[in-house]
């Protein structure tokens, strides 16, 4: 596309000096972009020409998300530039774990205000380092002069037929979360002041926030063993509420199996931790459900080398909304969630 400014991305230092020769797209794409990620045999085409050109396996289905992050409403201003490039991959690659899906392709649509070499170079050392981490191959994109925007596309596939979808939970099933949710949420607190704490606990935390790990693995794994699943990107409540609300039913969660960790609990308190949990998001843990029958696979997943965590919460329950159980009775859930009861 013909830019409506006409203007080149104008190149300039850190210090904001701007004797740098202009770059051209052409060589910003060349330098930064045209080779992050692994190499695969799947990609006839890659950057370089108008499109790519992709092979997906025989009796596979592509599977296919995007997720935009905009300065100052997904990330602080003042998020490194690596921890900006690793989180816009992760939170797609965190898509592609809730289907259950094999990631391999990712196109990446960059707007930035100036094509500032060493924010470039940091961008696409995080973008590269989770690509590489889930032989993912960056096979195009698209660069435009703007406010900071990043637009990641993730394709990925699995055999036909065998896609983890949000809609397949029943009555009886048993609801289960990976990892330490209310973590990262709290962690973008402390980042903003919201929450105070020192040490390692602090550290933990705002590791959490600044480095989502996605499930892609555990996912893969969950494939034939969980009736239904969704990421966690907007707190437990909420994407609860999503799960439930796609496949007709209600949910209870026992506040005491809630898996919070050692950290959130020292720094925000059980009342704090629990709604940063139910409340918070950028989890990128997966929720999802499994029927009685199928615990012996959760257990032979949950048993292989590098799965998360793994935490049952609850179970699928009939009627629509979702109950919060302690032994005090039931518990209110963070304002939001009432959204998706009826
Ligand atoms: P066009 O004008 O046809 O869209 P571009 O000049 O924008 O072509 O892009 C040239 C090539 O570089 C294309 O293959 C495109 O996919 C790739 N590309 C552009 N920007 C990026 C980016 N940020 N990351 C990866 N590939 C990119
Ligand atoms: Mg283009």
């Amino acid at each position: 596309m013909v830019c409506l400014t006409g203007q080149p991305l104008s190149c300039v230092r850190a210090n904001g000096a701007s004797e740098f020769p202009a770059v051209g797209e052409f060589e910003l794409i060349e330098r930064f972009f045209a080779r992050l990620g692994v190499s695969r045999a799947d990609v006839t085409l890659g950057v370089g020409d108008d499109a790519a050109l992709l092979v997906v396996p025989p009796q596979h289905e592509l599977v296919a998300c995007v997720d935009t992050l905009v300065q100052g409403l997904h990330f602080p201003a003042t998020t490194r530039a690596d921890d900006i490039g690793w989180r816009s991959l992760a939170v797609n690659l965190s898509d592609i774990a809730a289907m259950g899906a094999t990631p391999a392709w990712a196109t990446l649509a960059l707007t930035l205000p100036t094509a500032d070499e060493e924010w470039l170079e940091s961008f696409s050392l995080g973008f590269d380092a989770m690509a590489k981490a889930h032989q993912v191959s960056l096979v195009g994109g698209d660069t435009t002069q703007g406010p900071l925007t990043v637009t990641v596309q993730v394709m990925g596939f699995l055999p036909s037929g065998t896609a983890l979808r949000r809609s397949g939970a029943q009555v009886g099933d048993l609801l289960y979360v990976t990892g330490w949710p209310g973590d990262a949420a709290a962690g973008l607190a402390l980042i903003e002041g919201r929450l105070s704490g020192q040490g390692a606990y602090r550290g933990a935390l705002e590791h959490k926030f600044r480095r989502p790990e996605p499930r892609v693995a555990f996912g893969q794994r969950l494939r034939g063993v969980a009736s239904a699943c969704v990421d966690v990107s907007d707190g437990l409540a909420q994407d609860l509420g999503r799960l439930i609300g796609a496949s007709g039913v209600g949910a209870v969660m026992r506040a005491s199996e809630l898996p919070l960790s050692q950290a959130l609990f020292a720094l925000a308190g059980e009342r704090g931790a629990r709604d940063f949990a139910l409340g918070g998001g950028d989890d990128y843990e997966l929720l999802f459900t499994v029927p009685p029958s199928r615990r012996a696979g959760l257990a032979r997943a949950m048993a292989t080398a590098g799965s998360p965590a793994c935490h049952c919460i609850g179970e699928i329950t009939e009627g629509r909304g979702i109950r919060l159980v302690s032994a005090a009775g039931d518990l209110s859930l963070p304002a939001g969630w009432d959204h998706f009861s009826v």
